[in-house]
């Protein structure tokens, strides 16, 4: 596996090239890539910067320039609908492109001349990406986030919720456009600005990908509050600690096969 890791922000990803062994940076399309390895894992760590274009180059340059295997996009996101909480992980089992529009030649959401509203995401990678977010959950989320800022966000439980992700170029920040989506996109859990780029470019390019995003906000008038705090306090170590997990899980796994045959098992 090489892993292409993307984020739009820089601090959405803060600690994560800190965390590289022998990392190296290349510029490519004004973009800083740091190739290295995370955890044993092979990767590539990238920041898109915001919106699906920029999304779209930045995952087709990690795949066709920098050879990854594999895509995880890690970052936040608003809540798609009410049960989805500021704290909560979203994984995305589908992403559609909400602001996709041709009709009425082609059906509301579809991608034009791909025949497809939705793209999704990979099962392996997936299993193990919400194998790393319980993992987070259950052993580190106590000691990971400062208590101060657990209070101020009132994160006391946070939860998973896998569904369909929602992405186009702009903030939702306004409960009647999030009401509609809402309702337009059976099974959305979470609104963001890349996931569904990403995803049309893995499918295209044939490379599994994943979107894990936690929520920064509810996508309604109270979005912009705090956004860039939670961001900075928040999201980036739950990203930080949920990639650790998800490289440390293959280690794992190579090393019990490793023990097993040695063991002559
Ligand atoms: N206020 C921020 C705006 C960042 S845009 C700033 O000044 O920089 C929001 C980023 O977070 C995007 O990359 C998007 O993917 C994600 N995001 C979080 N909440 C969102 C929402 N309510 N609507 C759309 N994208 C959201």
């Amino acid at each position: 596996m090489r892993l292409g890791i993307i984020s739009a922000l820089s601090e959405e990803q803060q600690g994560l090239v800190e965390a590289m062994q022998s990392p190296y940076k290349l510029i490519h399309g004004q973009r800083e890539y740091w190739v290295g390895q995370l955890w044993e894992i092979d990767a590539v760590c990238v920041l898109s910067r915001i919106g699906k274009v920029a999304a779209a180059m930045t995952a087709t340059t990690l795949v066709e320039k920098f050879g990854v295997t594999h895509i995880l996009f890690t970052g936040v996101a608003g809540a798609g609908e009410q049960t989805v909480q500021v704290g909560d992980i979203v994984v995305a089992d589908s992403l559609v492109q909400h602001d996709m529009d041709a009709s009425p030649l082609f059906p509301r959401f579809e991608v034009p001349l791909t025949g497809l509203t939705h793209f999704t995401a990979d099962h392996r990678l997936n299993a193990r990406v919400l194998n790393a977010a319980y993992a987070f959950l259950d052993e580190d989320f106590m000691e990971a986030i400062d208590d101060g800022e657990k209070a101020v966000f009132r994160l006391t439980q946070p939860r998973i919720h896998r569904g369909l992700i929602a992405s186009g170029d702009q903030f939702i920040k306004d409960s009647a456009h999030i009401a509609g989506l809402n309702a337009a996109l059976p099974g959305l859990v979470a609104v963001e600005m890349e996931g569904a780029a990403v995803a049309q470019v893995c499918y295209e390019l044939d490379v599994p990908c994943a979107v894990i995003r936690t929520i920064s906000d509810n996508a309604n008038e109270n979005a912009a509050t705090d956004f860039m705090r939670f961001v900075k306090s928040v999201a980036a170590r739950y990203a930080l600690y949920i990639v650790r997990r998800f490289c440390l899980q293959e280690e794992v796994s190579v090393s019990d096969q490793a023990s097993r045959v040695s063991a002559g098992t």
